[in-house]
């Protein structure tokens, strides 16, 4: 059954891509970005993951949105979701990027400026 599940083609017909931020991808970025977050490893960054409400949901995507900050790092974040859709045999995706979220740290010298 679960081969038949992940051969079956799929759409995804809503998704914002910083929810796509796995803790690996998240813990990576801030190292490289120098960016100091609240966690001392993945492991401890996985399980701040196990979420029970809306607020820790919230915690950890703007932890997420603050250290996504260059185009290597939105390369990063949207490839590694990309990967993940054509293991899932996703074929079609509505993807949401929320540039509000990026831009009101500023625009100089983030990878958004175009
Ligand atoms: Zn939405």
């Amino acid at each position: 059954m679960k081969e038949l599940i992940a051969a079956i083609p799929k759409e995804e017909l809503h998704f914002h891509l910083e929810c796509s931020l796995k803790p690996e991808l998240l813990f990576k970025i801030a190292h490289r970005n120098k960016i100091e977050i609240p966690f001392a490893s993945v492991d401890e960054l996985r399980r701040a993951y196990k979420l029970s409400n809306l607020q820790e949901f919230l915690d950890i995507y703007y932890q997420g949105m603050n250290v996504v900050q260059t185009e290597e790092d939105c390369f990063d974040l949207t490839m590694a979701y990309l990967d993940r859709c054509a293991a899932d045999n996703v074929k079609h995706v509505e993807v949401f990027f929320d540039p509000q979220g990026h831009t009101a740290r500023g625009g100089a010298g983030n990878g958004y400026d175009a």
